[in-house]
């Protein structure tokens, strides 16, 4: 039976209940509710399932509920396949380009949905054809762990506020390790460039409470997370909270992706390009500063982590070389560009064939969300309309990285 709750989420999101599959996150789930209950704190925790891919809290009365999106995991899966596992920056073009057809579509901007719809859907880089590597499992499994454990936490402190004096301790220690190499860049590079200075490192003092609240957050989920992980598991051997550690890193990482994506969306769809810049470089401010902030718990916190220091900063090192190069500079240059209002130049291609199609009649807007649905594989149907918008008559995505390459020039 749905509750109002259950209703709720019907009724804001588009959702796909019957893909909900409560078997991946049975022992997350148990996890976060045995964190809850430690501390005195009774709490209901659903999946949901919806185009939105966002966990949230939501109360009514004087009750909360914490959905945790289950497709949200989907997409982290897939994102982890592309740090992981891609040959080409294509991929992430291919998938950037889902992730924005899904979004427009439920705002409602159908043509450019339409366009990002058949970027994703006529080109051959499928994720599903790439060769496994053995790391990725473990990756997701922490991913989603940290992140219902994460939402979890949100609650926790809400009603517990004095529990994070136990973190103080830890965010002195992370503030003081940022004055440092704050001084140490100031001295390389002088302070007259106050921008290049904090993406080197944040100014602590200038931190606000919800960003400091979300690191705490962080650092519960990591913790537990970490701990969860017992030595020489059966499953991952030694390494075990090596890989649950190095998970949450990419959980934050990946989240970045799916965050300043979806927001790109809203701002473009609503014609609010204005404040979204400066809002997107503080989620993108914020991140980064999250990020770090869980780089230095894997190579300080001693409960941690058990493998010796230089191959886990090695291993750091390389992830997140992968994930600036084969998903950060083609989401985020994507995004940058159609903020920038540039959508037309950088899918041109496929604008005019949507558009062919449009003023041709052969596709009547007001009915093509079905189509977008189904060409984002939302929707499973194939029908004529659809293999006719998938011929492979565009541009190729190494036409498609050039051009984003001489963007970012
Ligand atoms: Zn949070």
């Amino acid at each position: 039976m749905k509750d109002s709750f259950d209703k709720y989420i019907d009724a804001t999101r588009r959702t796909l209940s019957s893909n909900i599959a409560p078997i991946h996150y049975k022992e997350h789930i148990k996890l976060a509710l045995i964190s809850a209950r430690t501390v005195g704190i009774k709490l209901d925790i659903r999946l949901c399932y919806t185009s939105e891919r966002r966990s949230e809290a939501v109360r009514h009365g004087h009750k909360d509920v914490v959905f945790i999106d289950q497709y949200l995991g989907q997409t982290l899966s897939n994102l982890a396949r592309i740090v992981h596992e891609s040959t080409s920056t294509a991929f992430a073009l291919n998938y950037t380009a889902k992730m924005f057809a899904e979004h427009l579509r439920a705002h409602g901007k159908l043509r450019e949905a339409l366009v990002c719809a058949r970027v994703h859907s006529q080109d051959d880089t499928k994720l599903r054809h790439l060769p496994k590597k053995g790391r990725r499992g473990a990756s997701i499994f922490f991913q989603e762990r940290f992140l219902v454990l994460h939402e979890t936490y949100h609650f926790i402190l809400k009603e517990k506020p004095l529990l994070r004096h136990s973190v103080n301790e830890v965010i002195e220690d992370y503030f003081d390790f940022l004055r440092r190499s704050r001084a140490e860049n100031q001295e390389i590079f002088g302070d007259d460039d106050p921008k290049i200075l904090n993406m080197l490192a944040a100014d602590p003092d200038k931190l606000s409470i919800g960003l400091i609240n979300e690191m705490v957050c962080d650092f519960f989920a990591f913790s537990v997370c970490v701990n969860s992980v017992s030595h020489g598991s059966k499953i991952l051997g030694r390494d075990g909270k090596y890989l649950a550690a190095i998970g949450c890193l990419e959980a934050l990482k990946s989240s970045q992706v799916v965050n300043v994506i979806r927001d790109t969306a809203r701002y473009y769809s609503r014609n609010e390009i204005d404040e979204a810049s400066s809002n997107l470089q503080d989620v993108m401010h914020d991140y980064q500063v999250r990020g770090r902030f869980m780089n230095w718990l894997c190579n300080t916190e001693p409960r941690g982590v058990m493998r010796s220091d230089q191959s886990l900063v090695e291993d750091i090192d390389s992830y997140l070389e992968n994930y600036h190069d084969k998903l950060g500079v083609v989401a985020f240059t994507i995004c940058e560009a159609i903020l920038d209002g540039k959508f037309e130049d950088i899918f041109s291609a496929d604008v005019e064939f949507v558009d062919g199609l449009l003023s041709s009649d052969q596709v009547d807007l007001n009915n093509s969300s079905e189509v977008i649905d189904v060409m984002t594989n939302w929707l499973p149907q194939e029908r004529p309309l659809i293999e006719k918008l998938q011929k492979n008559e565009g541009e190729s995505s190494s036409k498609y990285i050039k051009r984003l390459r001489q963007m970012l020039k």
